[in-house]
């Protein structure tokens, strides 16, 4: 089968040619001083899109080699940990949590729904033996976010650890690592910054080293470890293993684009995307998956499907008849995702998927108002422009 027309899915997702120009880039031995060069400005790129002063280390095998890493490195034995769960990976860090011997504390609401700051401070007032708390800002699957502006600075001021997974929370949402005191970050290349999968951006605070150190379990010598990175990359100019050159190039033309373009206007970008995108799906007919627009994602709008029709089956459906790769559920529940990430968060992208949904949709016998959609969305997408 040949590519599709268009990707418009949940990542990895469409990337430019200016990010593909950097993928193509000569491959040069890691020990190259032009490579050397390169890696430590894109780590310095990424503690930007970040914005933290903490080490950032970049690991390469796509974010969850950073998330499984990170964790492992922070979990002592039977160590209490609260872990916010809306979503399929919130429900996974907790597999991970107990399985690697930490005592497992969990607020869980639904996958439509998020984990407020108000429920966290009444946990954490009422159980004060936690030490650290896990969550993930945006749940990509559900298209759900968490208010980490809140929840960070609240574990900060009570001492307590932050894990959070940001894959794709950064340049999706307004980030501040540093002024919400989050300890541990692991962000995603493939995502809204629009790079290529197979590297984890990962940032470390000064308290989360220190936890690190402190805890006899935390992998050394291994593919998961952090303080290899910390002590023989950031400390003696020698990489734990060989990066991949590629991506590390292809990370650094995307952060380019971002950083040109302004980590403020990227976001602004993704949450206008998002916009246009929620309108044309409501006007249509069709229900949002999140239970409150509040919470909505703005890297992916998802979609509630009625009963009968099968997600799995819409996303195939367009893919084949109309060429246009959406994201189903990925068993977070009956939901076909409209993705407006990286360079497909603007434009007429939006609209290109709510025509490929909408005329699937109907295809398959549900009841939805193209043109309606298609002319409200478009309504709102020049509110913006002009
Ligand atoms: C994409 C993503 C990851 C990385 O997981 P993959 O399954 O390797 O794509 C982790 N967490 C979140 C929230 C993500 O969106």
């Amino acid at each position: 089968m040949a590519a599709p027309d268009f990707t418009l899915s949940a990542g990895p997702v469409t990337v430019t040619a200016r990010t593909l120009a950097g993928l193509g880039k000569p491959i040069l031995y890691h020990y190259d001083p032009e490579f050397r060069a390169t890696f430590t400005r894109t780590q310095d790129k990424v503690a930007q899109i970040l914005k933290t002063s903490n080490d950032i280390l970049l690991m390469q095998g796509e974010a969850i080699v950073g998330l499984e890493g990170a964790l492992r490195s922070l979990i002592t034995p039977g160590m209490p940990v609260l872990n916010l769960v809306q979503g399929v990976f919130g429900k996974g860090t907790g597999y991970w949590i107990a399985d690697f011997g930490a005592e497992l504390h969990e607020i869980e609401v639904g996958y439509d729904d998020a984990v407020t700051p108000e429920q966290v401070e009444a946990y954490l007032d009422e159980h004060p033996e936690i030490r650290m708390v896990c969550l993930v800002a945006s749940e990509t699957p559900s298209g759900t976010v968490t208010d980490v502006s809140r929840i960070g600075p609240m574990c900060r001021d009570r001492g307590i650890l932050t894990y959070v997974d940001t894959v794709s929370g950064v340049l999706g949402m307004p980030w501040e690592t540093d002024e919400w005191g989050l300890d541990l970050c692991v962000a995603g290349a493939q995502k809204c910054l629009g790079g290529p999968p197979g590297i984890a951006l990962v940032s470390v605070s000064e308290r989360a080293w220190e936890a690190i150190y402190a805890n006899p379990a935390a992998p050394r010598d291994s593919y998961l470890s952090l303080i290899d990175w910390k002590e023989k990359w950031l400390g003696e100019g020698r990489f734990p293993y060989t990066p991949s050159v590629s991506d590390v190039n292809g990370l650094e033309a995307a952060l380019d684009q971002a950083l040109e373009e302004g980590v403020d206007a990227v976001v602004a970008r993704h949450e206008a995307a998002a916009h246009v995108t929620r309108t044309g799906a409501r006007a249509m007919g069709l229900e949002l998956w999140a239970v409150r627009e509040g919470i909505a994602s703005a890297c992916v709008t998802s979609i509630r499907l009625p009963d009968h029709i099968d997600n799995a089956l819409v996303r195939d459906h367009a893919r084949e008849v109309y060429g246009v790769m959406l994201s189903h559920g990925q068993g977070a529940g009956n939901l076909i995702r409209l993705s407006h990430m990286g360079p497909t968060a603007g434009g007429l992208h939006s609209i290109v998927g709510l025509a490929a949904l909408g005329r699937s949709l109907a295809d398959l016998g549900v009841t939805v108002d193209i043109g309606a959609g298609l002319e409200a969305a478009l309504g709102a997408l020049s509110a913006q422009r002009l």
